[in-house]
């Protein structure tokens, strides 16, 4: 069932104008119809009184001269009248002197006939009246009428107040519908308005109110605040407007300036590059004592001018590297060559630093490995990283490399026995100039560059790179190449 409050305005105010009326017209045709019974009995006993006093009168001399006869014919002029059931005369001493009945009404005796009274018994109006003559009391008269001319005139009346009930429903009705329309249409055309607003955020919509009542106030409102709303919003838009194009400007130079960066680390790692070349090569020459004999102090510092020099020039390529890359200049290029022979060859030729460690380097490669196609020299970049990485944070046990089949790919696992690295910098690895500081490995030296470098070299030839540690327990760099260099790697 509807509940009445989940009504809409409309049905609850003709249902409220409706409810009222019916309350309204059964209380006054309730009324109406007790006070018709009631005229009715009025207007009956009032008609037998003044009957039973010509009656009465009219049989004084009758009574007086007990002449029954004569009596009788005075009652029988009832005979006209036939709802008048019964009437009976009685003498002084309450003796029944003549009487008159319908012939269906024969066996009927009035019990209560010697005294003036009127009443209501089992649906007939009786009545008993004194008959006076001169002061004197002559005898009683007794009259019985049958009521059911009173039940046919009810039910007439009652016809008609249901007509006239029925007619003032139907008008209240007709005249609610009418009386409604002004507040409900408002108050439906102000709710579809909040709708549509809703629906379509469009707040240049407005409700039209011609009233100044409570209900025209409220539209009054509602458009204030739409009003207000929509400044608010186009002043929202200005401002998104304004913002974005200051945003466009400050991305543009941070993008040039990012360029400008990148250029600028890739001319000068290039400057720098060649002059440490020049050292690297002519201390090399002066080790070699192609200049002349050294003492054991000049040749364990020119080693450590070498050293240094080696090291800075292995910065200077990660920087260089690492701008090509983030500027988008860095190229990858596809040749197809045989992955177990270069993992042989990289772990070979790193073994020499393992084992001055003493760490054992080895590698476990499956027989029928299919060729790469993919840019060889950063595979072997990556993979000389990842096992001087773990070279450099063991400092006992081994480290393996163990390659493996993946769907359409390479597997590549560079597992160490190391320090390990905490959970928490597992996620930062792999981000430019990233290095843990757990106390333990910063007397290990590095730029940061090495594992951001590796990651993006991965990933422009279409791979994946990611870690597994456990902190004092060992390290595993897991490498996924595809077989393929992809199409759209090949175009970076
Ligand atoms: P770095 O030049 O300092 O080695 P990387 O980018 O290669 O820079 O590595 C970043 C950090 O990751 C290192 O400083 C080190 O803390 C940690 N790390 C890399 N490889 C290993 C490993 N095999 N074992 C433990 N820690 C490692």
């Amino acid at each position: 069932m509807i509940r009445f409050r989940n009504l809409s305005i409309k049905t609850k105010l003709v249902s409220i104008q409706l409810f009222t009326t019916f309350f309204v017209l059964v209380f006054f045709l309730g009324f109406y119809l007790l006070s018709q019974y009631k005229q009715f009995e009025e207007v009956s006993f009032s008609r037998m009184s003044t009957l039973a006093d010509v009656l009465g009168s009219n049989s004084v001399s009758a009574m007086v001269f007990y002449d029954n006869g004569a009596a009788r014919e005075v009652l029988g002029s009832l005979e006209t009248q036939a709802e008048f059931l019964n009437a009976a005369l009685y003498d002084t001493t309450g003796q029944l002197f003549a009487e008159y009945h319908q012939p269906e009404e024969i066996n009927y005796r009035f019990s209560n006939a010697l005294s003036d009274s009127q009443y209501t018994q089992a649906g007939y109006f009786i009545l008993s009246r004194e008959i006076v003559s001169e002061n004197i009391l002559v005898g009683w008269i007794a009259l019985r009428l049958d009521t059911s001319t009173r039940e046919a005139l009810l039910s007439k009346v009652l016809w008609q107040s249901l007509i006239i009930f029925l007619l003032g429903l139907l008008i209240a009705y007709i005249l609610s519908i009418k009386a409604q329309e002004s507040i409900s249409d408002s108050i439906r055309t102000l709710a579809e308005t909040t709708i549509k607003v809703r629906d379509s955020g469009d707040y240049s919509l407005r409700v039209q109110s011609n009233t100044r009542d409570e209900i025209g106030m409220l539209v009054d409102g509602f458009n204030a605040m739409l009003e207000k709303i929509s400044h608010h919003e186009k002043h929202l838009e200005d401002l998104v407007a304004e913002r974005t194009i200051e945003l466009e400007g400050a991305k543009a130079k941070a993008e040039e300036s990012d360029h400008l960066k990148s250029a600028f680390l890739a001319s000068m790692s290039h400057e720098l590059r060649t002059p440490l070349n020049s050292i690297i090569g002519f201390t090399g020459i002066l080790l070699q004592e192609m200049a002349g004999p050294l003492t054991v102090e000049q040749k364990k510092q020119l080693s450590m001018v070498k050293g240094s020099s080696a090291h800075l020039l292995e910065l200077i390529n990660d920087v260089l590297d690492i701008s090509k890359i983030e500027s988008g200049r860095l190229q990858v290029f596809g040749d197809a060559f045989k992955i177990d022979l270069l993992i042989v060859m990289t772990v070979s030729s790193l073994r020499p630093f393992a084992e001055k460690k003493g760490l054992t380097l080895e590698y476990l490669i499956p027989e029928d490995l299919p060729e790469v196609y993919s840019d060889k020299r950063r595979v072997e970049q990556v993979l000389i990283n990842l096992i001087n990485n773990a070279i450099k944070f063991t400092d006992e046990g081994s480290i393996r490399v163990v390659c493996s089949k993946a769907e359409n790919a390479l597997s590549i696992d560079v597992i160490d026995t190391g320090i390990g690295i905490n959970q928490g910098d597992l996620t930062h690895i792999f981000e430019t100039f990233r290095q843990v500081d757990t106390g333990l490995n910063r007397v290990k030296e590095g730029s940061g560059l090495g594992l951001a470098i590796c990651k993006r070299l991965i990933e422009l030839l279409g791979g994946t790179i990611n870690v597994k540690s456990e902190f004092g327990i060992g390290s595993t760099f897991s490498v996924i190449l595809p077989l393929k260099l992809g199409a759209q790697t090949d175009e970076d």
